[in-house]
């Protein structure tokens, strides 16, 4: 009889039922609303700080201590640092709460809070910098300043996904190359097969932080790299060589570049409607918040609510974009390490945190990554059309 992807998939499907299904489908879709959630308590917290008059304020100060170019980073650092701790109930709750109450997190909450601490260090100081550039940039060109902003946000992107793997992510955790033994082997076997240098792969304790099985490429130019976390090296041989097969994918593809390219042109999109919003916003309540226009270092709340709307209409199309490539390389992955069984074992575990059969609305709207019913589908009519090849596992 041959080999029916159709049964195969539903067979699948039917490991996860009942109440582990309904877990995963509840954590999954409880984080739609957290995008709007998201959105609104940022709203509310900008409307308060405008609203009672501490931007205007905190303008005024900045700019009685120093010229225009440090009075924007010192508006911005102090007023991040309010919006931080008035939106910090709702980041405690979505990151550290429902994690644990969905038996995701292994972090204590001083854990938690200590990555917080660094993570928030960071956030602050980059999107000061930012400010003083995009401040600057108004000033000079009042009308086509959003180009050159798109210019200097694509730049500190650049920078910071260059930099991270070596300075930023070993804040958080441990990366070490690969132990020995034949996980190694077979990674690195596939690796050179495909034109990825060996010393690009690592391994990171991911346990710290929760039970998830993930793999990852990050970094630019010389500090691009595939880690692989402890919680995935636990798993099968198979299981571990199809991810690793599908990182690789991502690699080979070019994918950071990709992204990286339309990610340029959806910010460029997006502070052109800033630049639209923002002013537009500015005229019918700028005066009621005491803000001067969008020269003035304290438009940045203003401009936060309107970039916020902009991205939560964006969701979608930032998703999917994402989604796409994750696609790609599941192909490449399956062509790679030819063990679909295991691609599928891996995307079953997966959804325990990731709703397994959305509809298609759904996936193309909420879904960053393919749903797990998507990925084992695609397993198994890989598998049909290839079970008959000598070293398919
Ligand atoms: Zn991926």
């Amino acid at each position: 009889m041959a080999f029916d992807v159709e049964l195969a998939t539903q067979a699948y499907m039917a490991t996860l039922k009942g109440a582990a299904r309904a877990k995963s489908d509840a954590y999954f879709e409880g984080g739609y609303w957290l995008i709007l959630w998201n959105f609104l308590v940022t709203l509310i917290a900008n409307l308060i700080v405008l609203r009672l008059g501490w931007a205007a304020r905190l303008s005024r100060w900045a700019r009685s201590k120093a010229g225009p170019l440090l009075a924007a980073f010192l508006f911005a650092v102090p007023y991040l640092l309010l919006i931080t701790a008035l939106t910090l109930p709702f980041s405690i709750y979505t990151d550290f709460v429902r994690e644990h109450a969905y038996g995701l997190s292994n972090q204590s909450f001083a854990e938690y809070g200590g990555e917080q601490l660094i993570f928030i260090a960071v956030d602050t100081l980059l999107a000061a910098l930012l400010w003083i550039g995009i401040n600057a940039t108004i000033r000079r060109f009042p009308r086509g300043w959003w180009l050159g902003g798109a210019g200097l946000t694509i730049g500190v992107l650049m920078v910071t996904i260059t930099l991270a793997p070596v300075y930023l992510n070993p804040l958080f955790n441990d990366y070490a190359p690969l132990p020995d033994g034949p996980v190694k082997s077979e990674v690195l076997k596939m690796a050179r097969a495909n034109g990825v240098p060996a010393d690009n792969v690592y391994l990171v304790d991911a346990s710290r932080q929760s039970d998830r099985i993930s793999a990852n490429v990050t970094g630019l130019f010389g500090t691009i790299r595939i880690a692989l976390n402890d919680n995935l090296m636990k798993q099968d041989i198979h299981e571990i060589r199809s991810v690793m097969a599908h990182e690789l994918g991502h690699y080979v593809l070019n994918h950071m570049w990709k992204l990286i390219i339309a990610v340029a042109l959806m910010i460029a999109l997006s502070l052109a409607l800033v630049a639209v919003g923002t002013p537009w916003l500015l005229a019918r309540l700028g005066g009621r918040w005491g803000i001067e226009g969008m020269a003035d270092p304290g438009a940045l709340p203003a401009l936060t609510i309107v970039i916020s709307f902009v991205f939560l209409l964006g969701t979608p199309i930032t998703n999917s974009l994402i989604r796409v490539q994750e696609q790609e390389a599941d192909i490449f992955g399956l062509n790679a390490a030819r063990a679909p069984d295991g691609f599928a074992r891996i995307a079953m575990k997966l959804s325990q945190y990731r709703k397994i059969e959305p509809g298609a609305w759904e996936e193309y709207i909420f879904f960053d990554h393919p749903s797990g019913h998507t990925r084992v589908r695609t397993a198994m009519r890989w598998k049909a059309e290839h079970v008959a090849e000598a070293d398919v596992r």
